[in-house]
């Protein structure tokens, strides 16, 4: 039985070189794990007679040996405009996760989870709310995104970028993560861009900095939402072991290695982190350490968890306003489907708690500034 409840190994769980081993253990030829993995994550084939390329014996083999999915779709959700599409998943052993589809002019964007709830305990954020139960595994990951490309690809669409800002933070579950966005990124298989996929920490400092040595290009995305570690801790209380002198020098490590632009994530909470001072602040740490940078900012989502207000347009125009004089591009977003709950965490924080949750899921409006 492994961690999931199931007692077969999900086949989103192996690397490539995980089949290559399990077909010349079945005396098959080492071609035989490239036409599985293709057939999983080129044809996004899910059942074991879907596999035409492989010999009969070889089909039945993969179905006694593995289980096809660990995804069960319990509540659906598409708000209004039809833009947005949420899912709540259950796993085998009862844990819930949620992906949402956004869809924009020229891009369908998921929004996957990394773990079932959070140990990071932002405040206003409905999945620190319930806490962490656990880490999802590489293949429970990878699967959120199978699920919605079948999707896509029903209707002659698909995905073209990938933002690990769901429920969890995904350094906390470095190593699934990692092999997940690796399953996906795989040219052999999925073959989505590194440039396409976006990685969200809450600040793990150590963490981004082995993400640096990885030698890859994926995006890195920090939820900052403050400028001073006073403030910083209180609202995530992790950042207490992670200053912002060491979040932002493990930020310049990973610019150093990627020379990807960094995202920083700031939601505007009223009169809590929204000051022109805070913007001050920022722009002098993003200058401080040489980083080419963006800025997200997002109205808070309200959670009857945290008394907390979003800040009014005029304030987050301001607070834009002073990076933009900065030459720092700042982004103001728009909340997405809040009609269907599509923050991080609401649908399975309404199944475990009615009505706790909050946050990240967006649209942008470039308000000015560089790139
Ligand atoms: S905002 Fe992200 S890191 Fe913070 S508690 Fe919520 S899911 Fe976890």
């Amino acid at each position: 039985m492994n961690v999931s409840g199931e007692s077969k190994p999900l086949v989103y769980d192996l690397t490539y070189e995980d089949w290559e081993a399990w077909v010349q253990n079945q005396g098959q030829p080492r071609y035989r794990a490239r036409q599985i993995w293709e057939g999983l994550y080129k044809h996004l084939w899910h059942r074991p007679e879907d596999f035409s390329t492989l010999p009969k014996a070889l089909r039945e083999a993969l179905a006694r040996d593995f289980t096809f999915s660990h995804l069960t779709p319990v509540k659906e959700r598409q708000s209004r405009d039809g833009e947005t599409h949420k899912t709540l998943f259950h796993l085998p052993d009862g844990a819930a996760v949620e992906t949402v589809r956004m869809r924009y002019v020229r891009r369908r964007t998921l929004c996957i989870s990394t773990q079932a709830g959070c140990a990071m305990g932002c405040v206003f954020c409905a999945t620190g709310q319930l806490g962490l139960l656990r880490h999802l595994t590489p293949g429970e990951i990878v699967e959120q995104v199978l699920y919605y490309a079948r999707k896509l690809r029903a209707q002659g669409d698909r995905v073209t970028n990938i933002v690990v800002m769901g429920m969890g933070e995904p350094l906390h579950n470095y190593a699934a993560t990692l092999q997940a966005m690796d399953t996906l990124n795989d040219p052999r298989g999925f073959g989505l861009g590194a440039r396409r996929i976006t990685i969200s920490t809450v600040g793990l400092a150590p963490k981004i900095r082995q993400l640096a040595r990885e030698g890859k290009q994926y995006n890195l995305a920090v939820s900052l939402h403050a400028a001073d570690d006073d403030l910083r801790s209180a609202l995530i209380p992790v950042a207490r072991r992670y200053p912002l002198a060491d979040l932002f020098d493990a930020c310049r490590a990973y610019f150093q290695a990627t020379r990807r632009r960094i995202t920083f994530e700031w939601t505007m909470i009223r009169d809590v982190n929204d000051s022109p001072q805070q913007a001050e602040r920022l722009a002098r740490w993003i200058r401080e350490y040489g980083l080419v940078a963006h800025v997200n900012v997002i109205p808070l989502n309200p959670t009857p968890g945290y008394e907390g207000r979003p800040s009014p347009r005029q304030r987050i125009e301001a607070f834009a306003a002073v990076l933009e004089a900065h030459g720092i591009p700042c982004t103001v977003r728009v909340r997405r489907g809040i009609d269907i709950q599509a923050g991080c965490g609401q649908l399975a924080g309404e199944r475990l708690e009615r009505g706790k949750m909050a946050l990240h899921v967006a649209t942008g409006k470039r308000v000015g500034g560089r790139a």
